[in-house]
């Protein structure tokens, strides 16, 4: 088993400090590749929890293939702070969403995909792959060129590119998050949904094959374009490599003792992609597509105690939260007279919920998965 290291700059800061990142390699015997990465929202620190038990774990272990790391992957997010508080999700200079940034490169570098399908339409998918990542590479690098030749690279373009970039040889993409206080839970794409099982999450949000600006999607697009473009020329292709993203629970919080079993998620989607030995298995779920995943915004302003928590299932009528709006009260009877509810009006499972008990109107208090699809798959 060999590590390597290796050194990316990604943001000279006013002072003329650099901020960098590193990238960890580990590379066994001949396999695929597999890209893990944490922290692009500054405040989602678990997933780093997770890269330092999986790293430990490998040390001792017979790995076919390898496997990049990079965990804090956005150091100037994670250095954000307000406070004791992470503002880890936005850019602070532009607003910019810090996993929105990310882009389509086949779009944007105006790539000509279908002549590519056609030239190689009668080569073996292996052959096809391995000759598309190396065109992905060139692509990536021209556009770069391209982009800071014309000074059009932007602080949030260095960044992101950079981590499509590295992702862009690889088999598997897992990007760490976690949610603002949530469960754990997984976005996959509608072609990995069988796959998507093998990572072992309770709760699965499917998302469309479509690009919205998110590593994962991102990560996959290519691969969508390739397959759509080589369907066109009479060859369907059965797409084997995969993007997710992994939310580990709640934002600000990193718990070692939690990793050890977060862990084993990747350890299972590492057995099935062929780097690890040993059979993996399934758990049963329960899943949503993204049209499904609502955001139940506050009607008032006022204080929240909130009922249900994440991971909790709840059903139509039921109290989410309770609010105190504890302007123009009555004293006389204080607690009636600034109290009103939140019913939930359909059945669902609590995802994600506000961290802060204090909203104004029009605030996401919870985003919930509905219409729920229940995979009974434990082996
Ligand atoms: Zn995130």
């Amino acid at each position: 088993m060999k590590w390597t290291i290796n050194n990316y700059p990604v943001k000279e800061l006013a002072t003329g400090e650099e901020l960098s990142l590193n990238t960890y390699t580990v590379t066994g015997g001949s396999g695929k590749h597999v890209h893990i990465q944490a922290s692009v929202h500054g405040a989602e620190l678990q997933g780093n929890a997770v890269i330092l038990q999986l790293m430990e774990y490998l040390n001792t272990t017979e790995l076919k293939g390898s496997i990049t790391f990079i965990p804090l992957a956005n150091p100037y997010a994670t250095n954000n702070k307000h406070g004791t508080y992470t503002y880890g999700r936005y850019n602070p200079v532009t607003g910019h969403n810090w996993n929105r940034n990310y882009i389509d490169i086949i779009q944007a570098s105006k790539y000509d995909i279908d002549q590519f399908a056609n030239n190689h339409k009668d080569q073996e998918w292996g052959t096809i792959k391995s000759l598309f990542k190396k065109e992905l590479s060139n692509i990536f690098k021209n556009h770069q060129q391209t982009l800071t030749s014309k000074r059009t690279l932007s602080e949030n373009n260095k960044l992101n590119l950079l981590l499509q970039q590295i992702a862009a040889k690889a088999d598997g993409i897992l990007d760490l998050h976690t949610g603002p206080v949530a469960t754990r839970y997984l976005y996959s794409a509608e072609y990995e949904t069988d796959v998507s099982h093998y990572l072992k999450f309770k709760h699965i949000l499917i998302i469309p094959e479509s690009f919205d600006g998110a590593m994962d999607e991102a990560a996959f697009m290519p691969w969508i374009h390739l397959r759509n473009a080589l369907s066109k020329v009479g060859k369907d292709i059965t797409l084997d490599i995969e993007s997710f993203t992994l939310e580990f629970g709640s934002e600000e919080t990193f718990c070692m003792k939690n990793a050890a079993k977060d862990v084993e998620s990747i350890i299972n989607y590492l057995k099935y992609k062929g780097l690890l030995a040993g059979t993996p298995d399934k758990i049963s779920s329960h899943s949503c597509h993204l049209d499904n995943y609502k955001t139940i915004y506050s009607l008032k302003g006022g204080l929240v105690d909130y009922h249900f928590q994440p991971g909790q299932k709840f059903l139509k009528g039921d109290i989410l939260a309770s609010f105190y709006n504890l302007k123009d009260l009555d004293p006389s009877n204080p607690i009636d007279s600034a109290k009103s509810t939140v019913l939930a009006q359909e059945d669902g499972i609590i995802i994600n919920r506000c961290p802060s008990s204090s909203v104004h109107q029009g605030m996401e208090l919870f985003q919930v998965m509905t219409k729920l699809k229940e995979n009974r798959l434990d082996t």
